[in-house]
């Protein structure tokens, strides 16, 4: 399946949402880091850009938890496949439209391109975010050490997709999974 179906396809969707829940139950399971009270849902709401009209209304809620403790309140979201810190856009959009306008031009990233407008300001301050803004995390520092050989930064995130193996559908939520770490918790992406 090209990337085009990919994202037209609500079976993808579905398993990204199914991956989301079970990020949330893990944390769920858990207690507040800070204090060790109790998590209690918290979820909000968000009208992720790129999203399919054929998805429910579950598809547009972020997981996340506030600790039951008065005085401590403090929030934990999980990481997600779906979005990507507080990019507008679904997180598999940002990144597979920031691999196509680095340069990619074979066919089924060209249709991707024609099925999925993008302006190219934000492609832009995409494009600056995986280099600069991904790259200064600590997440990042500890995780190119995991990736043999080194990745250059300045082919990111494509640099990283051609890692993993099997169809598009693998390889896409390989990704999206291995940038966990930054889609939630106390580190934002920005
Ligand atoms: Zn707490």
């Amino acid at each position: 399946m090209s990337y085009r179906d990919l994202m037209a396809d609500v079976a993808f969707h579905q398993l990204l949402l199914a991956f989301d829940v079970d990020l949330a139950c893990a944390v769920r399971a858990g207690r507040c880091a800070r204090c060790g009270g109790a998590l209690h849902s918290a979820r909000y709401p968000r009208k992720p850009r790129g999203r399919l009209c054929r998805l429910g209304p579950e598809h547009d809620r972020r997981f996340s938890f506030c600790c039951a403790a008065d005085g401590c309140r403090s929030r934990t979201t999980p990481a997600s496949l779906r979005f990507l810190g507080r990019k507008v856009y679904l997180a598999a959009i940002v990144v597979l439209v920031s691999v196509l306008r680095h340069g990619a031009s074979a066919p089924r990233m060209e249709r991707l391109s024609q099925a999925i407008a993008v302006d190219r300001r934000t492609v832009e301050r995409w494009r600056a975010w995986w280099r600069d803004g991904l790259t200064s995390t600590p997440w990042w520092r500890m995780a190119r050490a995991g990736l043999i050989p080194p990745v250059d930064p300045a082919g990111l995130p494509g640099s990283i997709l051609d890692r993993f193996a099997g169809d598009a559908a693998d390889r896409l939520v390989a990704l999206l999974r291995f940038l966990g770490p930054v889609t939630g918790g106390r580190v934002h992406a920005r």
